[in-house]
């Protein structure tokens, strides 16, 4: 049975923090609300008290465990690697056990451990959306035509599909016997807001002729879910995620999306050794892609007269794993791409799970940096690895009345290969 660890289980990592400081310059929340309660350094002490009975529940506790972006920026500079966000996470699981979960974590929960009433929801969204949203210029998505509970009527939201990704495609994709085969795990961002995403990792793939299996019923990763603190959700989502990536046997589980593929490769391994072989196999596309030679195959195309100027956002689940070099190279060896790099192009987007629902005005000051950056470097387009911060750039740009879109890389890459049959 699938099991999250509890916040008794940090203790060891807890207590190697050495209050230095060092976290301080690089949380992107601490940057802009300047609060020592909001930095790792705050949060670890304070969840130190609270394994020693020092302090209760209380407002102020609370208030300071739901500032974290669960961005792992920290940690990343941090001397002794005190992994905070996962501190943090454990931290809102105990609040939630002794208190219950918030209205909007309860909801949440609910949708996602029932695929079927999200697949439900999904739908009716994306057949009303014209009802419910106005379309903004130039393609960059929708605004609420009235305020809604959790989301600001000036927020950008990506249209949601009427048919669900995985309802457009066959279960099995047959390619070369000779070559990998891929299971694509396509996470809710493709499934029901991000389509395109989901037939461009297809072309990509049929691109080099592998087997890709899409199994139907495949779940949320559950990283929302850790977000809200919802342990139980977590759980069930990793046992349902767990037989249906096992049904078929596959070389890879694929993902294009950065914090799906943190949800598979790093949280799942922790709820208990049966994940262990699952988590072994999961692969970011890029990764797969440059493994598998496609940035020499796209360097053999013949190069555009006029390149679109194209930056890259680091997603935090990818940055924290180490991978930035292969989304770039292969943006870079795209034929109507001129990649240019911006300034802090690994500094959170402001996204953070449930954190921009709770405190959106600190969000649109995080992003607000970010789209300044993208303005910068003299960029059209924005690309990335995950569908979460493509929302959140494209949200940010539409704030700073940028001309800029925000896109997947797949999206781009689909552009640059030949059809296929
Ligand atoms: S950098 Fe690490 S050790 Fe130093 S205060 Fe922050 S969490 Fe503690
Ligand atoms: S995980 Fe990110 S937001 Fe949370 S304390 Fe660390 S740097 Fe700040």
């Amino acid at each position: 049975m699938a099991k999250l660890k509890n916040l008794e289980a940090y203790r060891e990592e807890i207590e190697q923090c050495v209050k230095c400081g060092a976290c301080r310059a690089h949380c992107p929340v601490f940057g802009v609300e300047k609060r020592e309660g909001h930095v790792a350094r705050g949060k670890v002490a304070l969840a130190h008290s609270l394994l020693e009975g020092e302090v209760d529940l209380e407002a102020k506790v609370l208030e300071d465990m739901s500032q974290c972006l669960l961005c792992g920026s920290c940690c990343a500079q941090c001397p002794n690697k005190v992994p905070t966000e996962e501190i943090v996470a454990a931290t809102r699981r105990r609040i939630a056990e002794q208190q219950g979960l918030t209205a909007f974590g309860k909801g949440l929960a609910t949708v996602l451990g029932r695929p079927k009433l999200m697949n439900l929801l999904a739908k009716s969204g994306g057949t009303l959306s014209a009802l419910l949203f106005k379309r903004l210029p130039e393609n960059s998505g929708l605004r609420l035509r009235f305020p809604a509970p959790y989301f600001e009527q000036g927020r950008t939201l990506p249209p949601i599909t009427a048919k669900p990704f995985r309802e457009r495609v066959p279960e099995i994709i047959l390619g070369d016997p000779l070559q990998p085969t891929v299971m694509f795990f396509t996470g809710c961002g493709i499934n029901y807001m991000y389509p395109a995403v989901g037939e461009a990792f297809l072309k990509a793939l049929k691109f080099l002729d592998v087997t890709i299996i899409i199994p139907k019923d495949q779940a949320c990763c559950g990283l929302p879910a850790v977000s809200a603190g919802a342990a139980a959700t977590v759980e069930k989502l990793a046992e349902q995620n767990l037989a249906a990536l096992t049904r078929h046997p596959a070389d890879y589980i694929v993902t294009a999306c950065a914090s799906c593929g943190a949800g598979l490769g790093k949280i799942y391994p922790d709820m208990g050794h049966e994940f262990q072989g699952l988590a072994a196999k999961v692969m970011d596309i890029f990764v797969f892609l440059a493994r598998h030679g496609l940035p020499e195959k796209l360097a053999a195309l013949p190069k555009a007269a006029s390149p679109v100027r194209v930056t890259y956002h680091d997603p935090c689940h990818l940055r924290n794993q180490g991978i930035t070099r292969e989304p770039r190279a292969i943006l870079k060896a795209l034929p109507q791409v001129e990649f240019v790099e911006m300034a802090d192009a690994g500094t959170c987007c402001g996204l953070g799970g449930t954190y921009s629902v709770y405190h959106y005005q600190t969000s649109k000051q995080i992003g607000a940096r970010k789209a300044a950056s993208i303005s910068n470097c003299g960029a059209e387009l924005v690309a990335t690895d995950c569908p979460g911060c493509i929302m959140q750039l494209q949200d940010s740009i539409n704030h700073a009345k940028g001309p800029q879109r925000s896109i997947h890389i797949l999206e781009l890459l689909a552009e640059a290969l030949p059809a296929l049959d």
